[in-house]
C-alpha cells in the first residue's frame, strides 16, 4: 500500500511562512494499492488530491471518520465531484445528530453556498457502515473502532495484501490509554495518531485546558505505538498553533522515545 498525506493539520486550515515544511490543510489521506483507491476524510486536503486526479474519469471511495468542518470541507471543492463520468462513493456511520449525507448537504446549501450535494455531476453513492463490523471496500478489509470524541469518531485499521495502517485522528484517551485503539492498533505497519497539543496543554498549564475537546497530547500516541508495537507512527492533526519549529520540536522528543515515528506531512508518501 502507499500513503500519501494530502492534509495533516488539526481543526482549522492555517497558512504563512511558518507552517510551509508541515503544510496547513486538514485531514486527507489517500491509500492506494492495486490500481484501488480510498480516501481519509476529505478536509480541505482532499482539494489538492483532486486537482492531482484531474478531470478524468474515476472511481473512488472516500471514508468518513466523523463529519467535523476540518474533516469535510474539502468536500465542494473536490473536481472529480463535477465529472459525469466519475463515481464516489462516501462512506461512514450514522450518528443520533445525523448521517453522513445529511452533514455533507448541511455543508452545501445556500446561504453559506451555492452548490448543493445534488447539484454535483459525478454519480454518487453513499455507504453507511455499522460502527463494530469489518467490512469491505475493494481490495481494502477495514475494521472501525468506535472511540472517544465529541459526538463521536471511527477509527479504522485497513488491511490488504498483508499489510496494514491505522487512521486514528481525533481521539481523546484522557488519563488512561483507550484499550480499544492499543488494541486496535495490535502490530499494525504504520499507525497515523492524534498528536494534537503537548501534554501542558491538554492539562491547562499553556492556555486554556483541552480536555474534553477530543484530542491527544503527542505522548498518548507515542504511547499507543509503543504498547501495539507498530511498525512506524506518524504523528498527524496538528495543532493549528504548532508552527515547523513546534511540529520538529514534538517529531525529536517522539522519537527519542519510539525511533520509528515521525511526523506527518502534506505531500508526504509512505510505503506501507
Ligand atoms: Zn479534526
Ligand atoms: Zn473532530
Amino acid at each position: 500500500m502507499e500513503v500519501r498525506f494530502w492534509g495533516v493539520r488539526g481543526s482549522i486550515a492555517v497558512s504563512g511562512n511558518k507552517y510551509t515544511a508541515t503544510g496547513g490543510n486538514t485531514p486527507c489521506v489517500e491509500i492506494l494499492h492495486e490500481g484501488a483507491r480510498l480516501i481519509l476524510d476529505g478536509g480541505t486536503g482532499l482539494r489538492g488530491l483532486g486537482d492531482s486526479i484531474g478531470f478524468v474519469p474515476i472511481e473512488a471511495n472516500l471514508l468518513f471518520t466523523h463529519v467535523h468542518w476540518d474533516h469535510i470541507q474539502g468536500v465542494p471543492f473536490f473536481t472529480p465531484a463535477f465529472n459525469p463520468n466519475v463515481k464516489l462513493t462516501f462512506i461512514g456511520t450514522r450518528r443520533d445528530s445525523g448521517s453522513l449525507r445529511d452533514a455533507l448537504a448541511t455543508q452545501m446549501r445556500p446561504p453559506t453556498f451555492p452548490i448543493t450535494l445534488d447539484m454535483l455531476r459525478a454519480k454518487l453513492a453513499f455507504r453507511e457502515i455499522e460502527r463494530d463490523s469489518p467490512f469491505q471496500v475493494g481490495p481494502f478489509t477495514v475494521t472501525p473502532k468506535d472511540l472517544n470524541h465529541p459526538d463521536g469518531v471511527l477509527a479504522y485499521r485497513i488491511e490488504s495484501g498483508g499489510r496494514s495502517v491505522v487512521f486514528a485522528t481525533d481521539v481523546e484517551h484522557g488519563d488512561k490509554l483507550d484499550e480499544r485503539l492499543v488494541e486496535l492498533s495490535d502490530g499494525a505497519d504504520l499507525l497515523i495518531h492524534d498528536a494534537q497539543y503537548t501534554v501542558p496543554e491538554y492539562r491547562g498549564e499553556k492556555g486554556p485546558s483541552r480536555r474534553g475537546w477530543g484530542h491527544s497530547a503527542w505522548n498518548d500516541a507515542v504511547e499507543v505505538g509503543r504498547r501495539a508495537g507498530v511498525g512506524r507512527l506518524a504523528l498527524y492533526h496538528h495543532d493549528p498553533l504548532r508552527d515547523d519549529l513546534g511540529v520538529a520540536e514534538i517529531e525529536a522528543q517522539a522519537r527519542a522515545i519510539l525511533p520509528h515515528a515521525f511526523a506527518a506531512r502534506e505531500g508526504l508518501s509512505v510505503g506501507v
